[in-house]
């Protein structure tokens, strides 16, 4: 073959194995491709503060990339701590802030937990990975669905999805152990405290433009609040 030849089928074949691997070509057995840089992101996790272990072991096992939809994967580097687009203008959280909110709840394993803002699914895996019962809401049908396949994919069949509007909750599943909201609205939602138990705990982020993590607890009916980290995160919209 002439050297022109070798060149051009060189070009081809480091396009095809470019496609390939940030997330595997389709068809191909889904590994551990991305082992190395998982493992950096939870060690990452860890030395900024959030060292509980159940935690950094459910986010060592839950592959993220395969939570990001395929045609998105390509865009961000899946276990970078960093949110990524899912599409449909929403993101996968920052790995370091789905910890961190998942430590400041501290759901336990055989609890109810309510996430509102399923999106890429990912979430609802890590709580679902800690043995937590997880019902999670998505108002928009695209994600819902990806989220069910992924979930689905990756063995997490039994996380509850519902496609509606989480400013309403999930009344017939309520009281829950604790809620977790992953988009930020401009207050509380008045139903999602209603549908906590009594001593249970939500974390959500409220504000539009400097948005304030809450985390509120339930005690003898009365609600006691206080405010914690800056974040940024999607808003909340209504039906
Ligand atoms: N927890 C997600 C991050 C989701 S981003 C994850 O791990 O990937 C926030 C999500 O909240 C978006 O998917 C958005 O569509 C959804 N959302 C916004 N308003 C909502 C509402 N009223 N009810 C339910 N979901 C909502």
């Amino acid at each position: 073959m002439k050297p022109k030849g070798v060149i051009n089928w060189f070009v081809i074949l480091a396009i095809l194995v470019g496609f390939c691997l940030p997330g595997g070509c389709e068809g191909e057995p889904r590994g551990d491709e991305y082992r190395v840089e998982q493992t950096a992101m939870v060690r990452l996790i860890e030395l900024y503060g959030v060292t509980e272990k159940r935690i950094l072991q459910a986010m060592n096992k839950v592959r993220r990339h395969l939570f990001i939809p395929a045609s998105y994967r390509w865009r961000c580097e899946p276990y970078g701590d960093h949110p990524c687009p899912i599409g449909y203008g929403q993101t996968i959280s920052q790995p370091f802030i789905v910890a961190y909110m998942t430590w400041k709840l501290n759901p336990q394993k055989g609890e109810k937990v309510l996430e509102i803002g399923t999106g890429s699914g990912y979430q609802a895996a890590v709580l679902a990975e800690m043995g937590v019962d997880v019902y999670s809401i998505e108002i928009v049908k695209g994600l819902f669905e990806h989220a069910q396949a992924a979930l689905a994919a990756e063995g997490y069949e039994t996380v509850h999805l519902l496609r509606g509007d989480g400013y309403k909750g999930w009344p017939e599943y309520a009281p829950f152990d604790a809620v977790m909201v992953t988009c930020a609205p401009d207050s509380v939602p008045p139903k999602l405290v209603e549908q906590l138990k009594e001593g249970g705990r939500m974390i959500l982020p409220v504000g539009s433009w400097n948005q304030r993590l809450v985390i509120l607890r339930k005690k003898k009916g009365k609600i006691v609040q206080e405010e914690d980290l800056p974040v940024r995160f999607v808003p909340m919209v209504h039906e």
